[in-house]
This record gives structure tokens, C-alpha cells and sequence, in this order.
């Protein structure tokens, strides 16, 4: 079964502050659509990656993905006001082979390849729906609209989840067709269609740039 990549790049990104979309801000003489787009063509299993990007700068992706000399495995297509409706334009460039799809956050730009790897083979090993996950440092507390604790949540049963998350194509499809609705990862929809979702462990590197503070932290990442 080949593997496709949907990288997803059309957010707006304004936490960062950096006035253009996140996926074209610098990091390392690259743009942060550059990191990803070269980890997930690095991984020898990845034959298709569909970037999605801002309809605005459709040729800003070209011209940022140039330099990886792969045009015959990417194809770019506009995304959507949210995340799942990008997600949802990367599906309909999948090509006829692609029997696995990993679904990637240009923000997370620097998840390494081996990353990828493992998602694969976790898929090809039987789980149809797998996201890597790394355990909380933090204390989680559910709160009311008022601000009052409702519930500590156990931490050692609580994951951070990353991306890429790898499904097996029929399965993220019919998530998407039993609800597009607005979700923060594809994996929430697979169980809201009632699947089975696998964690397996996640990286540091993984780590996802939404504030200036964590382009730091990419930085430092970067130099290790
Ligand atoms: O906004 P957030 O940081 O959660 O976005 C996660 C990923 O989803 C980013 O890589 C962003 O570019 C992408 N995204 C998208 N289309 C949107 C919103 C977010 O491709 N409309």
C-alpha cells in the first residue's frame, strides 16, 4: 500500500505574530513548510505529499518547496477557513494508490522522518488509526465558563498528542464524511465515527510553534 502525506499549511498562524502565514516564517535559513515538507520526503515511504496551503500563496509554497527538487511527489492544493476543511482539500488530491495517509502540521516543522516511520509501520502493523503521543508534565484541571475546577484529570493516564497521525485511507475518509466538523486532530474525528485510535510514542522534536516562545525552542532544537 503507498503512503501519502498531507501536510497541512494553510492556518493563519497570528500567535506567532510574524505577519505572514506560520508556514512561511524562517526558521534556520528554511520556512517552517520547508522542515516539514523535506522530514515526511525523507521518510523512503512516502510516495505522494499533498501540501495544503493558503489559497493566498499557492506559489509561495512552490517556490518554498522548490529547493526539495521532488515535483513528481507533490502536488499543492488550497485549504479551507479550518483546519478540517484543509484536511478535507488534501484528501481529494489523494491519488488512486495511496493506501495509507499520514496527516501532517506544517506547524510542527521539525518531527523528524524516523517519526514518520514508526506512524507507518504502526499502520501497516494493524492499527488503522495511530498518533504519536508523549506523557503530560503538566497538571490538567477541567474548568466551568466561570473559571471554577469541575475535575483534576490523571495525569498518568493523559497523553499529549502530535502529529503526523496515520490512518488507513478508507478510515480517515469515512471520519471526514461522518463529520467534518471542526476538530483539533483527525484522530478525534476517527472516534467520533466510532473508531479505534492506537497511541504509540511521540518526540520532542514533534512539538508543535504557536508563540514566539516556541520558535525559540525550534532554535535551540535545531542546533542539538
Ligand atoms: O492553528 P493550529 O496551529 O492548530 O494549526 C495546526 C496546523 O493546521 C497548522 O500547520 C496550520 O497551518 C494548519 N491549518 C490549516 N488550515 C486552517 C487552519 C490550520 O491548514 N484553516
Amino acid at each position: 500500500m503507498s503512503v501519502a502525506v498531507i501536510l497541512v499549511a494553510a492556518g493563519r498562524g497570528e500567535r506567532l505574530g510574524a505577519g505572514a502565514p506560520k508556514a512561511f516564517v524562517m526558521l534556520g535559513g528554511q520556512t517552517l513548510l520547508e522542515h516539514a515538507a523535506r522530514a515526511a520526503l525523507d521518510c523512503p515511504e512516502v510516495t505522494h505529499l499533498v501540501v495544503v496551503a493558503p489559497s493566498s500563496h499557492l506559489d509561495d509554497a512552490a517556490h518554498a518547496l522548490r529547493p526539495l527538487d521532488h515535483a513528481d511527489r507533490v502536488d499543492i492544493v488550497a485549504g479551507g477557513d479550518e483546519r478540517t476543511a484543509s484536511v478535507a482539500a488534501g484528501l481529494r488530491a489523494l491519488r488512486h494508490e495511496d493506501g495509507i495517509v499520514l496527516v501532517h502540521d506544517a506547524a510542527r516543522a521539525l518531527a523528524p522522518s524516523e517519526l514518520f516511520g514508526s506512524v507507518i509501520h504502526a499502520v501497516r502493523s494493524g492499527h488503522p488509526a495511530v498518533v504519536p503521543g508523549v506523557p503530560v508534565v503538566d497538571t490538567i484541571k477541567e474548568v466551568d465558563g466561570s473559571g471554577r475546577v469541575t475535575a483534576t484529570l490523571d495525569r498518568s493516564r493523559l497523553r499529549a498528542v502530535q502529529t503526523p497521525q496515520g490512518f488507513l485511507r478508507e478510515v480517515l475518509e469515512h471520519a471526514h464524511a461522518h463529520d467534518g466538523g471542526p476538530a483539533t486532530d483527525d484522530a478525534g474525528l476517527v472516534e467520533r465515527a466510532g473508531g479505534h485510535v492506537r497511541v504509540i510514542e511521540g518526540d520532542v522534536r514533534a512539538h508543535k510553534i504557536t508563540t514566539p516562545a516556541d520558535l525559540v525552542v525550534a532554535e535551540q532544537l535545531l542546533e542539538c
